[in-house]
């Protein structure tokens, strides 16, 4: 297990602290000792064979799923149980799944303004105008005033990514965001992730897309069975796997 998590961190704050975290499904130990800080401005590719605990990490961050033991926190602050501060963290946390889950009804324009209007009381005027900046800045600005159906699934999942963006996240958390799209929209998607990267925003990614990893991460973290088994700079987890398990995978995608 490599210690040394050699991301360039220096004195940037830490934004998610995770430590000792301990999550079970019935019988199932899926997160185990989980220690984890991703610092302000960081990107961290989450690795791993199916079923290894990476979506179960992310859904602990914004309290999708509650953790029995350990603690997390963002910013300097424990996640809040329940009401108010709850909703505050989850539009702290952006999150961008598989599925696009935009509202199928609502035009593009309100998928983006809905959240700032409904949750931070952002008034219609500047959330429009904010949201276009940002559908502008994921490409789809001229799809504005159009539905979800209309759009091609690498164009709704840059909504996505607006739409999380529009409440100003501290962190995104992406959980395979590009694994339902069709071939040639893998990339659009991952650019509008790497220009975000490099605009400083503070990232955990889970992705299979390993020339991602390459360019835009910081730190990749290897987990497998639950725990964190190895964490390297990209350069240094593809040319130089420690683990056998690390090895095993690797040999498997690459
Ligand atoms: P990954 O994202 O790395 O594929 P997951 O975090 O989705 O892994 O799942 C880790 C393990 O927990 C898997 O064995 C999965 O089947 C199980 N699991 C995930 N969610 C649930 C759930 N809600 N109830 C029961 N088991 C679950
Ligand atoms: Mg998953």
């Amino acid at each position: 297990m490599s210690t040394a998590a050699s991301a360039p961190s220096g004195d940037r704050r830490p934004l998610v602290v995770m430590e000792q975290v301990n999550k079970h499904f019935g019988d199932l130990h899926v997160l185990r000792d989980i220690d984890l800080t991703v610092h302000e401005g960081e990107v961290v590719v989450l690795i791993g064979p199916s079923g290894s605990g990476k979506s179960t990490l992310c859904r602990t961050i914004n309290r999708l799923e509650t953790i029995e033991s350990g603690s997390i926190s963002i910013d300097g602050r424990p996640l809040p149980e329940e009401g108010k501060a709850l909703a505050q963290l989850r539009s702290d946390v952006g999150m961008v799944f598989q599925s696009f889950n935009l509202f199928a009804h609502k035009t593009i324009l309100d998928n983006v303004t809905l959240g700032p209007t409904k949750v931070r009381g952002v008034g219609r005027k500047d959330a429009e105008a904010r949201a276009r900046q940002l559908l502008d800045r994921v490409g789809v600005g001229h799809q504005a005033d159009k539905y979800p159906a209309q759009l091609s699934g690498g164009q709704q999942q840059r909504v996505a990514i607006a739409r999380s963006l529009a409440m100003d996240p501290k962190v995104m958390l992406f959980d395979e965001p590009t694994s339902a799209l069709d071939p040639e929209m893998i990339n659009e998607v991952l650019d509008v992730m790497t220009q975000l990267a490099r605009s400083g925003m503070t990232m955990i990614v889970v992705t299979h897309e390993m020339g991602f990893a390459r360019k835009a991460a910081d730190r990749v973290v290897f987990m497998s069975d639950g725990r964190i088994v190895e964490q390297a700079t990209p350069e240094q987890f593809f040319t130089n796997p420690q683990s056998d398990r690390a090895k095993d995978f690797l040999g498997k995608i690459l």
